[in-house]
């Protein structure tokens, strides 16, 4: 690259595109590949929501600007999912802001409050997006330790003074990619004590805040009283709508870093289309019955490839939260040795955990957003090269 600047030269490649290209090139030799590395799902968008953007699209107001911070319809129609799903009052107009995916909106947040040198607290293993976007605002990425024995929820008290000194945002994601776990609200009470003590502002990813199963209930760090004086929340309709193609979420919480969050987007973007705001203005009102519909199928994926994974030395834990499964290789390799080796004898793309962090070394991450037959196939490999076959 000639071009780059040093920020962008110095960014690690995204790992998601390392795949597809070795995906591409078997495929090319005429193998079958089948790929769990999958971070998106695989259902499609349910059909009321197309049928509101299919009118939208025909009406021509809505071929116009958007406004800055989104249309008032969309902002209003977040306020209501929160007061309705969680009992948290906002103000449409200062406390929500539509973002083009909620990706776009972590990676500008942090562009918006962070001086150069500044620390951001993240999750590790975590979301890609939050090192690499701390890297191109010219901040310090200060990971802290996600650890199975204390079921990947942060534990604040080893985090170093030094780090919590220099560090001015935390970021947090519940229900957790790539983990699967899930937290009670009391995980965000005890957050938002440690950001309170300790001068930092909280961003929590709650991106899988509706794929959750077994009667579980995703809580929102905005109902922990106090919250919205130091946090915000980033949501999207990409997991639980299926919608990832279609560039829609939003931020909620606190008025001045939302406020920070717009100028940076109000002189980089120009929100999104119209007609997909009000697309998603039909999902936040839904009765949320294509989310359980997804969910079950979900769960269900999840039972038959857990007890499969058990038959071939793989522990992993049944999740509450999320269409990933973070397993354990097994024994003699690493997260890299394990994924290449099922990649060239099983055809099979899992993502090696430390594609998430350094603490991600051990596991990897088996996604569920892979049709029924093609995931059991998967496994039927999986089992097969395991037992000392290899499957052509
Ligand atoms: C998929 C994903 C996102 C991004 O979602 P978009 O709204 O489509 O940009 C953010 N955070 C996590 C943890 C994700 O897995």
């Amino acid at each position: 690259m000639i071009y780059g600047s040093e920020r962008v030269k110095s960014l690690p490649p995204y790992l998601f595109s390392i795949f597809h290209q070795k995906k591409k090139k078997l495929e090319e030799q005429g193998i079958d590949v089948i790929d769990l590395g999958i971070g998106a799902p695989d259902l499609p968008t349910p059909s009321f929501i197309i049928e509101r953007l299919i009118a939208e699209a025909k009406n021509g107001g809505n071929h116009k600007y958007s406004p800055y911070g989104g249309c008032q319809e969309f902002r209003e129609a977040v306020a209501s999912f929160y007061q309705k799903n969680y009992q948290v009052e906002l103000d449409p107009d200062t406390e929500v802001l539509t973002l083009i995916g909620s990706k776009e909106g972590i990676a500008h947040l942090i562009q918006a409050v962070i001086n150069p040198g500044d620390g951001v607290l993240l999750p590790d293993p975590g979301y890609p997006v939050y090192q690499s976007a701390v890297h191109l605002a010219h901040g310090q990425s200060l990971p802290f330790p996600l650890d199975e024995t204390r079921g990947y929820v942060p534990a604040f008290e080893k985090i170093s003074d030094a780090d919590t000194k220099q560090a001015k945002l935390l970021i947090l994601n519940y229900p957790n990619n790539p983990t699967g776990a899930t937290v009670e609200l009391e995980t965000f009470t005890e957050t938002v004590e440690f950001a309170r003590n300790n001068q930092l502002c909280i961003a929590h990813d709650a991106a899988y805040d509706l794929v959750t199963f077994r009667g579980y209930e995703s809580p929102s760090l905005l109902q922990v009283p106090g919250a919205k004086d130091i946090g915000v929340e980033f949501g999207s309709l990409s997991k639980s709508f299926n919608m990832t193609g279609w560039r829609i979420g939003y931020v909620v919480g606190n008025e001045d870093l939302i406020r920070a969050l717009s100028i940076v987007k109000s002189n980089t973007d120009t929100s999104q289309f119209l007609a997909i705001q009000k697309a998603g203005v039909t999902a936040l009102n839904s009765d949320f019955s294509s989310v359980s519909y997804n969910n079950e199928i979900y769960q269900k994926r999840m039972e038959t490839v857990l007890p499969a994974l058990q038959e071939i030395g793989m522990e992993a834990k049944k999740t509450k939260g999320t269409f990933f499964l973070w397993a354990k290789v097994p024994d003699g390799y690493t997260s890299q040795s394990f994924a290449e080796y099922v990649l060239d004898h099983a055809g099979v793309i899992v993502t090696p955990g430390t594609a998430f962090g350094q603490r991600g070394e051990g596991y990897i991450r088996i996604s569920l957003s892979v049709p029924t037959e093609r995931l059991n196939e998967a496994v039927e490999r999986m089992k097969n090269i395991r037992k000392g076959g290899t499957v052509e």
